[in-house]
């Protein structure tokens, strides 16, 4: 037996006036995800907790199986595991920007005019902190005016706040301990440090006599925000001898995915945005699925469209992944295989932000007990027979159905 997982990242909704009191997921037109809901059983699922917010990193964490509020150690790490970084057991890592600010350290533009960070690579592949010369340091430019920041040492904490203001205007921030350990507080000073160091490196770099020239900011900062410390999680390789893979361009999900043991791959044409290709994200499913237990299909689009307060793009991006599961629907050997469709948070295209309502699930499968609800959206799939559940309970479930979960007592 095998099993494909499909999250829409922030998929359900509130109710919307625009939408004569329905939800994007209620007015879309979605017959293969109601086709799941029929031939399956369904749910609703506080992905961390009820009322409870989830971020993306978490709730990702919690659907592969995990306990978010115990294992969870920022976003930092899971960002560099998704990006293919090595990240071990007590680094700190961090995202950042290369940044353009004046002489009185205000930032002027967080993303120095989106500049290409990775001319950046060899300049930056050896740093040393003066005072702290026994922490290691790795500064990675990724995608555009992005990086990682990677501290490798003994005693290092990720309970530290950002030097990034995440607004333009406003002074680059000094990092604070946020907790009263010796640890977080030497962190945040070496970040301080850090800090200080990268600004005068990047100031003497020569593109920036270069930039001026052509009448392009300078470079002369890194910001840095979201601390994290790999979570402290076993894969599922090692603890239910799951082979796993993902499919994600996210890199923070990627992550999360990382950290259970799984593959990861990408599509071609698969963005991480509204204007992705869901269908080729779900023939690379159709693809590896021969070689793995159980394939985890993450969609970004529609949490980026609530994030912009569009409930029309939101219904093109459900649209899309309707079709993404139809062509799974058609390939697929469901004698052999489950599948389960549900999203990581409940995003409220009307606030924009991610909100507590839990989120819908179906299940479809050849064992399991097929209910009565007929359509998948938030209130449909709360009168199924999976009840409510918590996010982290949902994968148990799914390992149980592929026979891989033990018997408890005897
Ligand atoms: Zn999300
Ligand atoms: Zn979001």
């Amino acid at each position: 037996m095998k099993a494909i997982i499909v999250v829409g990242d922030g998929l359900a909704d509130r109710p919307l006036n625009s939408l004569s009191g329905k939800t994007p997921l209620e007015a879309a037109g979605k017959e293969n995800l109601d086709t799941v809901a029929r031939e399956g059983i369904c749910g609703i699922m506080d992905v961390i907790g009820p009322g409870r917010p989830p971020g993306s990193d978490a709730a990702n964490l919690a659907l592969l199986g995990y306990d978010a509020l115990e294992c969870y150690r920022g976003r930092g790490a899971l960002e560099a595991l998704g990006a293919g970084i090595d990240v071990r057991p007590g680094d700190v890592a961090f995202r950042g920007n290369f940044a353009y600010v004046d002489e009185d350290g205000v930032v002027v533009d967080r993303r120095a005019g989106r500049v290409e960070g990775s001319i950046f690579t060899e300049y930056l592949s050896e740093v040393r902190l003066e005072s702290h010369p026994e922490v290691e340091v790795k500064v990675l430019p990724t995608l555009g005016h992005r990086l990682a920041v990677v501290l490798r040492g003994e005693g290092l904490s990720w309970r530290i706040s950002d030097t990034d203001p995440h607004r333009d205007g406003m002074r680059i921030k000094k990092s604070m301990p946020l907790d009263s350990s010796q640890e977080s507080r030497r962190t945040a000073e070496i970040v301080n440090e850090l800090t200080r160091l990268l600004g005068e490196m990047m100031s003497r770099h020569p593109i920036n006599r270069e930039r001026a020239e052509r009448g392009l900011p300078p470079v002369n900062a890194v910001l840095l925000r979201g601390a994290g410390e790999p979570p402290a999680v076993k894969p599922l390789s090692e603890a239910h001898g799951v082979r796993g893979a993902c499919v994600a361009v996210t890199p923070t999900v990627r992550g999360a995915c990382r950290a259970a043991g799984f593959d990861l791959y990408t599509a071609p044409g698969a963005t991480g945005g509204v204007d992705t290709d869901a269908v080729s994200k779900a023939r690379v499913a159709e693809r590896i699925l021969p070689e793995y237990d159980l394939v985890y299909l993450h969609v970004k689009g529609a949490d980026n469209a609530s994030h912009d307060g569009d409930p029309e793009l939101k219904i093109r991006v459900i649209e899309k992944i309707d079709a993404m599961v139809g062509y799974l629907l058609e390939r697929i050997d469901w004698d052999e295989t489950y599948m389960a469709i549900t999203a990581d948070h409940t995003t409220s295209t009307r606030a924009k932000e991610h909100v507590g309502d839990p989120v819908p699930i179906a299940l479809k499968g050849p064992e399991v007990r097929v209910d009565e609800v007929d359509s998948f959206s938030e209130r449909s799939c709360a009168r199924g027979g999976l009840g409510r559940i918590r996010g982290k309970e949902l994968m148990p479930i799914i390992l149980d159905l592929l026979g891989k979960v033990e018997i408890f007592g005897s």
